[in-house]
């Protein structure tokens, strides 16, 4: 076989960035050789097989059309899991783990004095925020809603490979409209789309591949986070925590839906990139 299919040049020649190059390529070792990531290094001199080159030059081309790295993958890590993840969810970003360790942080005050907790994660796209949690609370049990029923199924298959069936269950529908009029909880947890419509962003990056109906409104960008502040009080057990994340410059208007709902105990998180990122409040 010609030396210019050895990892190392097709690796140097490839036009992507190099850690993208380098992702994509111990994904192609993976699937067809069984081989760890190191063996970009310590197998460099080895030629790839007909169909594993031709997979390495779909995953290079596609990327160089923009398509995200994760869903050329199929996965995507977040918190303590991986998850699978394809063109109907949104991808998991790392500014939402914030929403995670809120919610971890809730649980272990509510251990207390509490034997079960109930937690709602409304818009729950791959499952990210309601599997993240559950893995690491076994106490919990969580209802994860989405209006997707394509986005549900890949959160339901997410929660069988993560074994956390016991702990999750699945609701389709529009925010509240997916669970039942009586259903209460101790925490209120979601992500919606917040970004408003025209906004450039959602023409830049893997934001293009991603499901419209996980990033936008279509409208202000407020109208899905009003939607979930207004019904959460009919669905908050007393000193029920709600907490949403936003756009790093709508902190103020969430707060004031907040403030206007009657919560207590309300509060702005920032995330690593010290954004202020989620407004969380109390019933
Ligand atoms: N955080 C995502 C982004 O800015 C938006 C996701 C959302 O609207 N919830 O790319």
């Amino acid at each position: 076989m010609s030396s210019d299919l050895t990892l190392r040049s097709l690796l140097s020649n490839s036009p992507l960035p190099a850690n993208e190059a380098r992702i994509l390529m111990a994904h192609v070792l993976e699937q067809h050789y069984a081989l760890p990531r190191s063996a970009l290094l310590s197998r460099d001199d080895m030629a790839l097989q007909a169909n594993a080159l031709s997979h390495w030059k779909e995953l290079e081309s596609k990327r160089l059309d923009g398509e995200p790295i994760a869903y050329l993958l199929g996965k995507k890590g977040f918190h303590n899991i991986e998850l699978r993840v394809a063109p109907g969810v949104l991808i998991p970003r790392p500014e939402t783990e914030l929403l995670v360790d809120i919610g971890l942080l809730e649980i272990s005050r509510l251990n207390e004095c509490k034997k079960s907790i109930e937690v709602l994660d409304l818009g729950t796209g791959s499952g990210a925020i309601a599997l993240a949690l559950a893995h690491e609370a076994s106490n919990i049990s969580v209802t994860a809603t989405d209006q997707s029923s394509d986005a549900l199924v890949i959160a339901r298959s997410n929660a069988k490979l993560l074994r956390l069936e016991s702990q999750t269950r699945f609701c389709q529908g529009s925010w509240y409209e997916a669970i039942s009029k009586d259903d209460v909880f101790d925490i209120i947890l979601s992500n919606p789309p917040y970004i408003a419509n025209q906004d450039p962003h959602l023409m830049q990056g893997d934001l293009r591949f991603e499901p419209p109906s996980a990033l936008t409104d279509h409208s202000t960008g407020l109208i899905c986070l009003e939607a979930i502040v207004l019904g959460a009080k009919a669905h908050l057990n007393n000193a029920g925590l709600l907490a949403v994340e936003h756009g790093f410059d709508q902190s103020g208007a969430v707060v004031e839906i907040m403030r206007s709902t009657q919560f207590r105990d309300i509060q702005i998180h920032q995330d690593l990139a010290g954004h202020n990122r989620v407004v969380s409040g109390r019933k």
